[in-house]
C-alpha cells in the first residue's frame, strides 16, 4: 500500500517516502509520502486558492459537506477501524467503539455548529452593533499519532465549518486513516483544494507547513516539544495558534470514594490506548488510609489487561507505537528504578508469539515508594507506566497535583461534592472530571494550562479560534 498526498482534489505520487510500520508485528506494510518542500507548497497553494469559494458559502451548505463525510465515513467504518488498528497498534475494539465513532461525531457536531452558532450584537440608543465572524483562510492542522482520525477530525471539523480550506498533516507514523480520509473526501466530491492531506515527517514537512505565510493559523496537537518549535517559529508571523501538548496528570482518591468506581476508572485512565492517551492519569494520588485495600484492588484490576493481538476482537490491551517509543518507555522504567522505585506491577516488554513474536508490547507497569518530585512524577512518559502516591490529607494532595509543568487535566474521585469542588477549583489544569475519567462534551472547552497548551478546542472556542472577530457599529441617524 501507498499512502500518497491529496492535493487539489488528487492523489499525487510521491517524490520521496517513508515506511509505515504495523507496531503488533514490527513490520512494514506499506509507505507514505514524505513531502518535499514543492510539495507542501503545492498544497498550501490549493488550500488558498479554494479559500474564498468556500469562504463565501453559507453555513448550512458547509455543514452539508460535513455531513457527507461523516456518513461516507460511517458507511466504510469497519475499514477504517481495521485500519486504526493496523496503523497504531490499538485494540481493534477500541478503535471500532471510540476512534471511527468519535471522528464521526466531529464532524457532525461541527456541522451544526456551522448551521446554527451566531454573533453577538449590542443596541444602544445610539449605535447598534454587531460582529462578523470571518473565515481565515487557509489553515494548517497537525495530528499525533495516538487518536490519529479522532484528533485529525476535531481540527478539521471546525476549520472546514466555520469556512476555512486546510491542509493537513498527520503523524508520519499512523498516515493510514487519514489517506482513507481523502479517499471520502474525493467520493463525495468536496470542492478541490477544501481539504489538502500532506504525508510527512514533522521536521521537514511539518515544519516548512507551518512556516508557510499563506497559513493564516495552525491548530496543533502533539508534544509539548513540538508545540514550542512551532511556537517560536511562528512567532514573527504573529500566527494563530492553538496549541494542544503534553500532560502529567493525576488521578486523586479519597478515602470516602466509591470505591469500585475508582479502582475502575484510575485502570481505565492508567492504561486506555497502552497509556497512551494525553489525558491518561498516571501519578495516582490515594488517601493514606486507602492505600493498602486500593493498591491491592488497583493492580488485580491492571494484571488483567494482557497485551495481545490488537486485531483480536478480544484484545483490551494493544501494542505501544513504535520500537522507539517501547524503548523509551523503557528507559522510563530504568529511571523509576534508579529513583528508588517498588516496582508493583510489570516492568518488562511483553513478547508475543506468532504473528505479533516482533511487536512492540509492553505491559501495564506500576511502582510506588516515588518522591512528588522525582522525574518519574515529574515527566510524560506516554505509556503505560504509573505511579502511586499517597497523601495525607486534601491540602496535600492539591500540592501533589499541582506540583507539575504541565497542567493538562484531572479527575477525582470523592463522595463529598463540596470538596470536589473546592478542589476543582485550586486545581491548575484545564479540565477536572469529579468521579469520572474521560468524558467528553464536544460543547466544552478542551485544552491545557501551562506547558500542557495554549487556547482551546471544541465548541465556540473552536469557533473563535478558526474565524476573526469583525465589530461593525452602525449610528442611529
Ligand atoms: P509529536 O509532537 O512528535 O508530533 C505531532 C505531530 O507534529 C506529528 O504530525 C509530527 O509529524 C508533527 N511535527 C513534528 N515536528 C514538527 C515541527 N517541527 N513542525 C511542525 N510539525 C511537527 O507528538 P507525537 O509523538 O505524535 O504525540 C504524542 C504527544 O502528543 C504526547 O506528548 C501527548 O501528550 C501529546 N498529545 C496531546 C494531546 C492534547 O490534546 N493535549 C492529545 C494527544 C496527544
Amino acid at each position: 500500500m501507498q499512502f500518497t498526498h491529496y492535493i487539489a482534489g488528487e492523489f499525487q505520487a510521491a517524490t520521496k517516502s517513508l515506511p509505515v510500520i504495523e507496531p503488533a508485528t514490527g513490520a512494514v506494510y506499506a509507505s507514505v509520502a514524505d513531502a518535499t518542500s514543492q510539495e507542501v507548497a503545492a498544497a498550501v497553494r490549493a488550500a488558498k486558492l479554494a479559500a474564498p469559494s468556500f469562504a463565501a458559502l453559507a453555513g448550512n451548505v458547509r455543514g452539508e459537506w460535513l455531513r457527507k463525510l461523516a456518513a461516507a465515513i460511517e458507511s466504510r467504518s469497519e475499514e477504517f477501524a481495521g485500519a486504526e488498528s493496523r496503523d497504531t497498534g490499538k485494540p481493534i475494539a477500541a478503535a471500532r467503539a471510540i476512534d471511527i465513532p468519535r471522528a464521526i461525531a466531529n464532524f457532525r457536531f461541527f456541522a451544526s455548529a456551522a448551521e446554527t452558532y451566531a454573533t453577538e450584537t449590542h443596541a444602544s440608543p445610539e449605535m447598534l452593533h454587531y460582529s462578523l465572524r470571518q473565515p481565515l483562510g487557509a489553515v494548517a492542522c497537525i495530528s499525533p499519532w495516538n487518536l490519529p482520525l479522532y484528533l485529525l477530525s476535531w481540527k478539521l471539523a471546525p476549520a472546514l465549518a466555520f469556512g476555512n480550506t486546510v491542509v493537513a498533516k498527520p503523524s508520519e507514523l499512523s498516515p493510514y486513516t487519514a489517506h482513507l480520509l481523502a479517499e471520502v473526501a474525493h467520493q463525495i466530491q468536496l470542492p478541490n483544494g477544501v481539504l489538502n492531506i500532506v504525508h510527512g515527517s514533522g521536521a521537514t514537512a511539518g515544519s516548512q507547513l507551518v512556516s508557510d505565510s499563506a497559513i493564516k493559523a495552525v491548530s496543533f496537537t502533539g508534544s509539548t516539544q513540538t508545540g514550542r518549535a512551532i511556537a517560536s517559529a511562528t512567532a514573527v508571523q504573529f500566527k494563530k495558534l492553538s496549541l494542544e501538548m503534553g500532560g502529567k496528570n493525576a488521578t486523586i482518591i479519597f478515602a470516602d470514594a466509591d470505591f469500585d468506581l475508582a479502582v475502575r476508572e484510575a485502570v481505565r485512565a492508567a492504561f486506555s490506548n497502552q497509556g497512551q492517551i494525553c489525558l491518561c492519569g498516571s501519578k495516582i494520588l490515594v488517601e493514606q488510609a486507602l492505600m493498602p485495600r486500593f493498591r491491592e484492588a488497583f493492580l488485580a484490576h491492571a494484571a488483567g489487561l494482557l497485551p495481545s493481538d490488537p486485531s483480536s476482537d478480544q484484545c483490551q490491551f494493544g501494542a505501544l507505537i513504535s520500537s522507539e517509543h517501547l524503548r523509551k518507555v523503557e528507559a522510563a522504567v530504568a529511571v523509576a528504578h534508579e529513583e528508588g522505585g517498588r516496582l508493583l506491577l510489570g516492568g518488562l516488554r511483553t513478547r508475543l508469539e506468532g504473528r505479533c513474536a516482533a511487536g512492540y508490547f509492553y505491559p501495564p507497569t506500576v511502582f510506588d515508594q516515588l518522591p512528588i518530585d522525582c522525574a518519574t512524577n515529574q515527566h510524560e512518559i506516554f505509556g503505560p507506566v504509573v505511579t502511586l502516591i499517597p497523601f495525607q490529607d486534601e491540602a496535600q494532595a492539591l500540592l501533589y497535583a499541582n506540583q507539575s509543568d504541565y497542567g493538562l487535566a484531572c479527575s477525582v474521585f470523592t463522595a463529598d461534592l463540596s470538596r470536589a469542588q473546592r478542589f476543582a477549583a485550586g486545581l491548575q489544569v484545564g479540565m477536572v472530571w469529579i468521579n469520572a475519567w474521560m468524558q467528553r462534551d464536544l460543547r466544552v472547552p478542551f485544552g491545557g494550562w501551562k506547558q500542557s497548551g495554549l487556547g482551546r478546542e471544541g465548541g465556540v472556542d473552536a469557533f473563535r479560534f478558526f474565524t476573526e472577530a469583525k465589530s461593525v457599529g452602525i449610528a442611529n441617524r
